[in-house]
């Protein structure tokens, strides 16, 4: 019998496969980065070849960190970075452009020609989201209007558009040798296509798109047998079982499987989301209205998501741009060296803002600086950020829900932060608490998959699992609280209307 499940985690800086056993513990875990491309201002590209091969190469070094063999692999889950888009031709398995990623900001000008007089939310009735430059639609699109000949192709039928997640599975399942060409739908709800309803392509925004629907994958639910790896390669001839987004698979991984269970994962970006059951609650607040997942032919669960666009990545704009750090976790030591945040704040609206904003005519910003501030102050400001962007995030899913958060379940690599974390309780004012194992994303796509071929036999034993490692209890002052989310908000409308 099968012992393990192994998940791909293809993210935005690196892909993994980590190797997990029936209690839900890693056994093995292979990471290989990948180049960020950075063309212009603005601009992020990935290349597809690059990431492919890593994904092979980390699925054997996994294996062979145990002495596995196929066999002993009872199902492979896959995760991806989401909305990042590749377009490629099926004859060839080569994609046409790099793939576009998610904070790629290069489709702003095809966005605002989609929202036309009726402005961004003309297509957020049926998909949830506003028409921002966030989302994989119109990347695509992009795709066709700037790469030679690309369009003709397309037309005849010969290119293929896919998420990461439909990139490795179609590459997995054998390429142009029958791979097999699916999303599932938590990523199929974020390209500004699908409608929430029937988990299906809307056939008049995807001509108004400009795609032919020739292209796009077929929606499939998170957690069933999608086909088999080609025989050639390491896990020749084991099922891929489970699909989901990043942001998805993080939620599922934290047994998040109750309406009003929430989580917050602090990586390249933060991302917080709400399950709010079978019910689509559509957001009077800036959120996003997205699946959360879907169980084989189960009725999808959805959520409402808080997007924040840079977080992780402002630490590694510290160490790389302005080098006041070598690696990312000495920010803290840093931040600790000032007794507060001495009037300094950064809102690092490097690719717009997301949530709850959602405006692509934002840039970043220092605010409040004086002849006293220092090293310390923007090392502390900017893990404030991370916290302050995401308490907006909150304030915004209470008001929507109608319920208030009681506690926040967090993971990511930032929750290694004993002081962003502290400081996040402290904003929010309810208990912060982390896991023991804190890759949930990488978790959440081995539970569907080991759910769907009977690893897992349901919900309630995931559910056992998880375990608590640490919890932040709120400690501030509601005047404090109150004061410094007033001086949040003033710098935040210090960064708007600055792209003419
Ligand atoms: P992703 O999955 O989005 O690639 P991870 O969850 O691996 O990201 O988190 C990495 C991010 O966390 C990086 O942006 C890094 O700057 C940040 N990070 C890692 N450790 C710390 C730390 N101790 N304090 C602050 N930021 C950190």
């Amino acid at each position: 019998m099968s012992k393990y499940i192994a998940s791909i985690d293809q993210g935005t800086t690196s892909t993994r496969c980590i190797i997990f056993d029936q209690d839900g513990a890693i056994q093995a875990v292979s990471q290989m980065e990948h180049e960020q491309i950075f063309p212009k201002a603005g601009w992020v590209e990935h290349n597809p070849q690059e990431i492919w091969d890593n994904t092979r190469k980390v699925c054997a070094e996994a294996l062979a960190q145990l002495d596995l063999s196929a066999s002993d692999i009872a199902a492979v889950g896959i995760t991806n970075q989401r909305e990042t888009t590749v377009v490629w031709d099926k004859n060839t398995g080569k994609a046409v452009y790099n793939a576009i990623v998610w904070q790629d900001t290069r489709t702003d000008k095809i966005c605002q020609q989609l929202a036309g007089s009726e402005g961004p939310d003309r297509f957020k009735a049926k998909t949830g989201l506003p028409l921002a430059t966030y989302f994989a639609g119109p990347k695509a699109r992009w795709v066709l209007d700037n790469v030679d000949g690309a369009k003709e192709k397309a037309e005849a039928g010969d290119l293929l558009f896919g998420t990461m997640d439909t990139w490795v599975l179609w590459n997995m399942t054998g390429g142009t040798n029958g791979g097999v060409h699916a999303t599932d739908v938590t990523n199929a709800s974020r390209t500004l296509m699908m409608d929430l309803d029937t988990l299906d392509w809307d056939d008049d925004i995807v001509a108004e798109m400009g795609l032919p629907k020739s292209m796009l994958p077929t929606i499939v639910s998170s957690s069933e047998v999608y086909g088999k790896v080609r025989e050639r390669g390491v896990l020749a001839g084991v099922d891929i079982a489970g699909i989901l987004g990043d942001q998805q698979a993080a939620t599922f991984g934290q047994v998040c499987f109750e309406p009003g269970m929430a989580k917050n994962t602090y990586g390249t970006g933060n991302f917080v989301l709400l399950n709010t059951g079978e019910e689509k609650v559509l957001s009077k607040n800036g959120l996003l209205t997205t699946v959360c997942y879907r169980i084989g032919d189960a009725k999808p669960v959805y959520a409402l998501e808080g997007s924040i666009a840079v977080t992780g990545s402002l630490v590694q704009w510290l160490r790389d741009n302005l080098q006041l750090i070598k690696a990312a976790p000495e920010v803290e030591d840093l931040a600790k060296s000032v007794e507060d945040n001495g009037d300094v704040y950064i809102v690092p609206a490097f690719s717009g803002l997301f949530a709850p904003h959602w405006r692509s005519d934002a840039r970043g910003a220092v605010v409040g600086l004086t002849r006293f501030a220092g090293k310390g102050h923007i090392a502390r400001a900017a893990l404030e950020a991370v916290a302050f962007q995401s308490k907006e995030v909150v304030d915004a899913m209470n008001a929507d829900s109608g319920v208030d958060l009681t506690e926040l379940k967090v993971d990511g690599g930032m929750v290694g932060n004993d002081t962003l974390m502290q400081f996040q309780a402290d904003l929010l004012d309810v208990p912060v608490i982390r896991p023991k194992i804190t890759e949930t994303t990488a978790l959440g796509a081995a539970y569907a998959a080991g759910l769907a071929v009977g690893f897992w036999k349901d919900e309630a034993e995931l559910t056992k699992q998880w375990a608590e490692d640490k919890r932040w209890e709120p400690q501030m002052s509601d005047e404090d609280r109150t004061r410094l989310m007033a001086k949040w908000s003033k710098a935040v409308q210090r960064t708007l209307d600055w792209v003419d």
